[in-house]
């Protein structure tokens, strides 16, 4: 149970505490109050068998004495007992007195039946001829005696002192001429009444008025003293020699009077002690009192188990309220679990809830961060463009102010000879002078037309394009060059032919740079070749133009497309060709890449869009003016 209770929850703790509290509490109330209660009952159950009983007994015992209660007159009115006492001296008399009283008596079935005279002497007896026959015995001393002499009706029960036999005593006076002659008495055998009086668990005692225990069914409490036997009280049965000679005692006795005014007596013996209700009822007309004792041993086990009953019953209730609170309990730690595990789950949610908003808030600022950081980023690429147009212009203008310099101090000096030498007179010397400033002026108009190229429409509209009328309208501008340098130019363009959308004049521009770059890195080779194809790949259109010269080192293969990057000599190069050739492809939407063949060279690959062949028709006329 401790263990049990260790384990519980305080809520079951508490319910089992407080179910034993209120078990233990009723449980003792009704020990304690039912048994006090049960045990009225029952005693009440007794004393009512007890009352009945003792109607019983007092019933019986009356009638036992009105059988005889009128016996002694008759026989005291009889003629033959009036003449004996007037006559006691006839022995005639005497001995059919004896005769006749020795037959009433057996007829009568009481005990004895004797005369006496009014000197207490016993004159004729119906035990005459017995062991102990009454005749000249002296009974002055008995009060049945004393009051039938004095007239009155003698009543008296004793322990007779001739025969030690108790009996009840009924006295008559004989009344004859002369007065009260003598004392007809009557004894009645009290033996047999008792033999009836053995009952299972009570007693039925008479005792007389000195509480000496006359009759009982029990043959140890005869002559014993329900109360103290006083001096008082010894002398006044002496006096009257109510037991003869018997001997007298105490029976050791305890008297108690319950709340409900029930008498117990509590009588120890030999096994112990035995606790007996008792109701009594007095007989004046006997002058004795008749109590029934009920042995309240079965009132008290039956108020015992009837207590132990509702203890059981109790304890039955308790245990079913026991388990239904337990189940109760039981149910309702289940569902606090539940709760707990909801709001455990409920908190959870929170929590990741909270993590989310966590992280969501943590990701906005990032997307924040990084917009800031895209727009510093774009601010910065802002300012990089710029900075880089500032660098390409101050690089061109560096470039130009070089390009434009060099050749304006030539035609400045030139100019200045040429005023001397005219000044001289020297005409000749200075008509070269002047045609060698024509010649550096036609040089920073040629840079001039170049620079012209970057300064063109930038979206102007790209038209389908036939490529074999390109190469053909290139090779005549070249060809005069070609033929000089003596340098082969092989064309390949197949057999279909090849439209691409582009510029036809500027596409022509940036193949006569290309193959004219190809005729310049030949030249001092033995052999001289140049070759230029065009192949339609997919959507694309792939022009490559080839050289067998030195190809392009890798060290300025990243330099060539910038503006004004050339490896050739003074006059030969103004190094604008591949840059204006690699903007004008880029406005095209196609490529200009270099690199070298393996069996030496370089090649140049311009990769252009296709036309498509629905945008063919009728555009071609309007390449001219492009
Ligand atoms: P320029 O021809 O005036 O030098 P370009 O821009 O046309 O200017 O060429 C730049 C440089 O590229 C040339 O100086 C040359 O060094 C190099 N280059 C061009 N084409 C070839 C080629 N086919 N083979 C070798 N180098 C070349």
């Amino acid at each position: 149970m401790e263990e049990t209770l260790r384990n519980m929850t305080p809520v079951s703790r508490r319910y089992w505490i407080v179910l034993g509290a209120v078990a233990a509490t009723l449980s003792a109330a009704i020990a304690y109050f039912g048994t006090s209660h049960m045990t009225t009952i029952y005693m009440e159950q007794a004393a009512r068998r007890g009352d009945n009983t003792l109607g019983l007994a007092v019933s019986a015992l009356r009638g036992e004495l009105a059988r005889y209660e009128n016996l002694p007159e008759l026989i005291a009115d009889h003629e033959q007992i009036k003449e004996l006492v007037e006559n006691p001296g006839d022995r005639e008399r005497v001995d059919a007195a004896n005769r006749y009283l020795k037959s009433i008596n057996a007829l009568l079935e009481s005990s004895d039946i004797y005369i006496i005279m009014p000197d207490g002497t016993t004159i004729a007896a119906s035990n005459f001829d017995g062991p102990t026959p009454f005749v000249g015995e002296n009974f002055s001393y008995r009060p049945y005696f004393q009051d039938a002499v004095a007239g009155g009706e003698g009543r008296f029960f004793a322990l007779g002192t001739t025969s030690l036999k108790r009996g009840y005593y009924f006295g008559a006076p004989i009344h004859t001429n002369a007065g009260i002659s003598g004392v007809v008495v009557f004894k009645v055998d009290v033996d047999v009444i008792e033999q009836a009086w053995h009952g299972t668990d009570y007693e039925i005692i008479v005792t007389d008025p000195e509480g000496i225990v006359f009759m009982s069914g029990r043959e140890d409490w005869l002559f014993t003293g329900i109360g103290a036997l006083t001096e008082d009280r010894l002398a006044r049965t002496a006096e009257t020699r109510r037991y003869a000679d018997a001997e007298l005692r105490e029976l050791p006795v305890r008297r108690t009077v319950t709340a409900e005014r029930y008498d117990l007596l509590t009588i120890e013996n030999r096994a112990g002690s035995t606790e007996y209700l008792t109701v009594s009822e007095q007989m004046p007309e006997a002058d004795w009192t008749v109590s029934v004792l009920l042995d309240t041993a079965s009132a008290r086990s039956q108020a015992m188990m009837t207590v132990v009953a509702l203890l059981l019953l109790v304890g039955l209730a308790a245990m079913g309220a026991a388990v239904y609170l337990q189940s109760r309990a039981r149910l309702a730690e289940r569902l606090a679990t539940q709760r707990e595990a909801k709001e455990q789950l409920e908190r959870r949610v929170a929590e990741r809830t909270a993590d989310l908003a966590a992280v969501n808030k943590r990701l906005e600022q990032e997307v924040d961060e990084r917009r800031a950081t895209e727009r510093q980023l774009r601010k910065t690429q802002a300012d990089l463009v710029q900075a880089g147009k500032l660098a390409a212009l101050g690089q061109m203008s560096a470039a130009l102010s070089h390009e434009f310099n060099q050749p304006l101090a030539a035609v400045r000096a030139y100019a200045d000879n040429a005023t001397v030498l005219i000044d001289r007179g020297r005409g000749a010397d200075a008509r070269m002078n002047i045609g060698r400033i024509a010649a550096l002026v036609e040089r920073m108009a040629s840079i001039s037309r170049h620079l012209r190229n970057f300064a063109r429409k930038p979206n102007a509209k790209l038209r389908p394009v036939l490529l074999e009328e390109v190469v053909r309208d290139m090779q005549e501008i070249v060809s005069a060059r070609l033929r000089v340098a003596e340098v082969e130019l092989a064309i390949d363009l197949g057999d279909e032919p090849i439209w691409l959308m582009a510029g036809s004049v500027r596409l022509q521009q940036v193949l006569v740079n290309i193959v004219s770059n190809a005729a310049d890195a030949v030249e001092g080779q033995a052999e001289r070749f140049v070759g230029i194809s065009g192949r339609r790949q997919g959507d694309r259109v792939v022009i490559a133009v080839r050289d067998n010269g030195p190809g392009v080192p890798e060290a300025i293969a990243a330099r060539i497309f910038d503006p004004f990057f050339t490896t050739k000599g003074v006059g030969k190069g103004l190094g604008l060709g591949l840059s204006i050739s690699y903007n004008i492809v880029k406005d095209f939407d196609g490529s200009l890449t270099v690199s070298n063949l393996p069996e030496g060279g370089a090649e140049f690959l311009i990769e252009l869009d296709a036309a498509a062949e629905d945008a063919v028709d009728g555009n071609v006329n309007l390449e001219v003016a492009l």
